[in-house]
């Protein structure tokens, strides 16, 4: 699973950072937060396929984070794309998409678009879920958190040997959970694996000032991507445009205990983004702030 960071600036791009977009390509499908404007050409830079299976997280709808949309569109339609996007956002998501359609006509595949109502899990699969929490912000924007499923416990070849069960079939069988008989002995899956291994979680804050629902929801993430727009001297600030200071980000990745944490919404205010990173360290060590194109690889244990 490699998570990529297509744009990292607030407000207004900038020469070295593209509007809010991050994906995350789970196997063939591609999941992404927000699309900021330009997102369409960081995909071509980063490699990311157009014509893939997609689902498109909206955080809100401030220009920085959708003004993406429509070129996005337009090129997947020229492009001759047939699969279904998915895409999910604040209520008013309905009215933009059909907006820009209308006056650019489009898109020729279609597009399902679900505007969410209220907190909870807006998507489930065998493979994984996507909750959406409520951000606090000038406008309605929700946070969202990818949970994997958990998967099947470590099989242990020799377990299954020294209980007198033949390599193949059975050992499929039994590593796929169900239990199996051996000379008029029941051998459980349990008995020649290991526990059940928690998946991945991934979650991504968009812009918000602190939340402690979203604290709940990081709880233990192997990444939490929270927005840094300020740096603590500007806290008040921050608090008034419902945004994030370095150090708050920071203390609610220690509260949540997440294992990695990454800096992202970045103002051309801090062009040397050392400032941020320093303020965040100093209360959480594993962070980094990112940048385009920043990739990272979160691994199965
Ligand atoms: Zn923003
Ligand atoms: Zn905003």
């Amino acid at each position: 699973m490699q998570v990529t960071f297509l744009g990292t600036s607030c407000s207004m791009p900038t020469t070295t950072r593209g509007s809010s977009s991050v994906v995350v390509r789970l196997g063939r499908e591609l999941l992404m937060f927000d699309c900021g404007e330009g997102t369409q050409r960081q995909m071509v830079k980063a490699h990311v396929g157009f014509q893939r299976p997609m689902k498109i997280f909206i955080s809100h709808l401030h220009g920085d984070h959708v003004l993406g949309l429509p070129g996005l569109l337009q090129s997947m339609s020229l492009l001759r794309r047939e699969k279904p996007l998915h895409i999910y956002g604040p209520t008013g998501l309905v009215q933009y998409v059909k907006a820009f359609s209308d006056s650019l006509g489009g898109p020729g595949f279609p597009v399902v678009l679900y505007e969410i109502k209220e907190s909870g899990v807006i998507f489930f699969s065998e493979k994984y879920q996507i909750i959406a929490v409520p951000a606090i912000h000038r406008a309605t924007a929700w946070s969202y958190c990818f949970i994997e499923a958990d998967r099947r416990g470590r099989f242990y070849p020799e377990k299954a040997e020294e209980l007198g069960v033949p390599k193949g079939e059975l050992w499929g069988r039994l590593h796929s959970g169900e239990s199996v008989m051996v000379d008029g002995k029941v051998i459980e899956s349990s008995m020649v694996s290991g526990p059940p291994r928690s998946g991945r979680k991934i979650v991504y804050s968009g812009d918000t000032a602190p939340n402690p629902e979203l604290v709940e929801l990081s709880r233990e993430a192997d990444l939490l991507i929270h927005e840094s727009t300020f740096l603590d001297d500007l806290a008040e600030r921050a608090e008034e445009d419902g945004h994030t200071t370095a150090l708050q980000a920071a203390e609610i990745a220690k509260e949540a205990e997440v294992k990695q944490l990454v800096l992202t919404h970045i103002s051309s205010r801090y062009p040397d983004p050392v400032v941020v990173l320093d303020e965040a360290k100093s209360m959480f060590e594993n962070v980094v702030v990112a940048e385009d194109f920043l990739e990272l690889s979160l691994e199965l244990e």
